[in-house]
């Protein structure tokens, strides 16, 4: 099989936020780099940092502070978080968003005295969710496009698929393997360094919400190389998934935080307001809660007619809510719903993957010249991630990486030699499915949907997981022995499903298995079997790795940083004690 080799000095995997922000840094340090730009899907279409609605967390109030927006992710993310990385989310996401605003271009809104305009998000004790209405995530992915586009330094390779991190002989990354989808051939980039900005994505659940391009393959990547992953129980499921019926993709897209934060009630299908029998912040509980009595409600047969429950804002006005919320409301008429004045069905819908690659503040990993930053990284979140607090994520610690990347290859020059087995095996493993009998992809889909919502989903327990464990054996070994027509490799979708799903099973065994390690309930891991949180001061959180014999789960314990359980860093909290 040929493979074509290119070289570039920094290689950054991924075109989200986190992506673009580190090649636009990445330039700026060192505009004699050479900088390439990999996505799977085309520049600035793709990924879920054009998907944010709500917006973007950022303590710029005079009555806000960083430390209250610390606090606010340390106790939301139930004392798992990382602190030091907490810390500079925090901390970066006041000069991130100037910058978005200053430099990038962006025009959020403003209040009448023309600061900007924070709304309120669940889970948080102040109101500082920065946005464009509420399709936050275009206006900040158009101009991060713009910016890209207006330097012809930043090679993009477009519609082209990472499917490995190849080794150097000695140590470190010598860059990536590709496939380019238009033409379906191989690509080795070789690069002094290289940044995973894959996303995650888990989109192994029957109702989720990320783009379709995300299938968790930076993560599978990651682990076949040998990183440890942290949290990878930690999947967030959003309370408000849109529940259109089973034969649209609209269902399980999410209806955002701001509906609930602005004053949104939640009624089951005996039109029931329930929250006040779950939580006393009733809807404005954090995301990981209202799931769980949405689920509670679901699981009772309180339902609606789909299955779900019902969101209704038209006591704050039609008027208002359509104003306030055009996208939402926009996007539920053209399901056949009136959200301003009417009732929307609504599911828990898997959202967000707290989990991944262990990084340092600096975004740099175990692998020398390997950096990671936004949805592929782990730490900031802990158990729970605030809304508002995705988006801040990775562009916080994309631009990091861009920063870093430059001074490292100061530091550490020269390309260096791929492990010509690695990749031999990584490109044997990608042609696996023309070695068999074409087969249905969509039935193994449906099966892994199932999986992982039924018995790895928003409430576990250890037999509920043992199932899932043993399911997710059975449609590996199906999906070994399904294969996919060779017939023509120009922009075979079909291929790049099954290695889609390749990824997610990877992933989803993982998760898993973490979920049977964390033997206590904590955010968005809740065992039924085991509903305590445990001991706060003696957290621990587990760390995935690929042994020879399999998946290997530890633990460590939190490190305490900056603040311990019991402790507040608010000023005004402390004065008031
Ligand atoms: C519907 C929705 C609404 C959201 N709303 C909010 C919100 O209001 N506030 C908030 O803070 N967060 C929100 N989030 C979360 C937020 O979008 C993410 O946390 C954040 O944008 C992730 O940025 P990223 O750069 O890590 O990944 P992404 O923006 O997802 O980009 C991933 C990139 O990697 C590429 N890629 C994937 N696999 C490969 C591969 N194998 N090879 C090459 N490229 C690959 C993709 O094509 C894409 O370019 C929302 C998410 C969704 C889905």
């Amino acid at each position: 099989m040929q493979i074509e080799q290119l070289k570039t000095d920094i290689l950054i995997l991924g075109a989200g936020g986190a992506g673009l922000f580190a090649a636009l840094h990445a330039l700026r340090a060192n505009p004699d780099l050479d900088i390439t730009v990999v996505s799977k899907g085309l520049l600035g279409k793709c990924g879920c940092t054009r998907m944010v609605q709500g917006g973007y967390n950022v303590a710029l109030n005079p009555g806000d502070s960083v430390e209250r927006h610390f606090m606010d992710t340390i106790e939301g993310g139930k004392w798992l978080p990382h602190q030091a990385l907490a810390w500079t989310l925090v901390t970066k996401a006041i000069e991130r968003v100037q910058e978005l605003e200053n430099e990038i271009g962006c025009f959020f809104d403003r209040n009448p005295d023309g600061t900007l305009h924070g709304k309120a998000f669940a889970g948080q004790t102040f109101d500082r969710t920065v946005h464009k209405g509420d399709l936050t995530g275009i206006e900040i992915i158009n101009r991060l496009m713009e910016q890209v586009w207006a330097r012809p330094q930043i090679r993009r390779l477009e519609e082209h698929r990472a499917v490995a991190l190849i080794p150097a002989e000695g140590g470190g990354i010598a860059g990536a393997l590709l496939i380019d989808v238009r033409s379906g051939a191989y690509r080795f980039v070789a690069a002094q360094a290289v940044l995973l900005a894959t996303g995650g994505g888990p989109t192994m659940y029957r109702y989720h919400t990320p783009s379709g391009d995300k299938s968790m393959d930076g993560l599978a990547m990651a682990l076949r190389l040998g990183l440890p992953l942290r949290d990878m129980e930690m999947v967030q499921f959003h309370p408000t998934g849109l529940l259109a019926g089973p034969d649209t993709r609209m269902t399980g897209t999410v209806l955002e935080e701001g509906l609930r934060g602005a004053g949104g009630h939640l009624l089951n299908g005996a039109m029931l307001r329930f929250m006040g029998d779950y939580d006393p912040k009733l809807e404005r509980a954090t995301r990981d809660v209202v799931s769980r009595a949405i689920y509670a409600e679901m699981r009772a047969g309180r339902t609606t007619r789909n299955g779900g429950v019902y969101i209704k804002m038209g006591h704050l006005g039609p008027a208002k809510v359509a104003k306030e919320f055009k996208g939402m409301v926009d996007r539920c008429r053209d399901c056949g719903f009136d959200l301003a004045g009417g009732l929307v069905e609504v599911v828990p819908t898997a959202h967000y993957f707290m989990g991944g690659v262990i990084c340092e503040v600096d975004t740099t990993t175990e692998c020398a010249g390997l950096f990671v930053a936004g949805e592929d990284a782990s730490g900031m979140h802990g158990a729970n991630r605030l809304g508002g607090n995705g988006v801040a994520n990775s562009t916080v610690f994309g631009g990091i990486a861009g920063d870093e990347m430059p001074r490292w290859v100061a530091a550490n020059p020269g390309f260096r030699k791929p492990v010509r087995a690695a990749i031999d095996g990584e490109m044997a493993r990608a042609e696996h499915p023309f070695s068999v009998r074409p087969g249905d992809l969509s039935v193994l889909r449906e099966k892994l949907l199932d999986t992982m919502w039924d018995d790895v989903g928003v409430v576990r327990d250890r037999a509920g997981i043992e199932r899932g464990l043993a399911g997710l054996d059975r449609i590996e070994a199906e999906l070994l022995a399904t294969g996919v027509s060779d017939e023509d490799r120009r922009f075979n979708l079909t291929w790049h499903d099954w290695l889609n799903l390749r990824s997610l099973v990877e992933i989803s065994r993982v998760i898993a298995l973490a979920a049977l390690k964390r033997e206590n309930a904590r955010g968005a891991h809740f065992r039924a079997d085991i509903p305590e949180p445990g001991d706060l001061g003696t957290s621990t959180f587990t760390v995935a790795r690929q042994a020879p014999d399999g998946i290997e789960i530890g633990e460590r314990p939190v490190q305490f940083t900056h603040v311990r359980p019991g402790q507040t860093l608010i000023r005004d909290a402390i004065a008031a004690e």
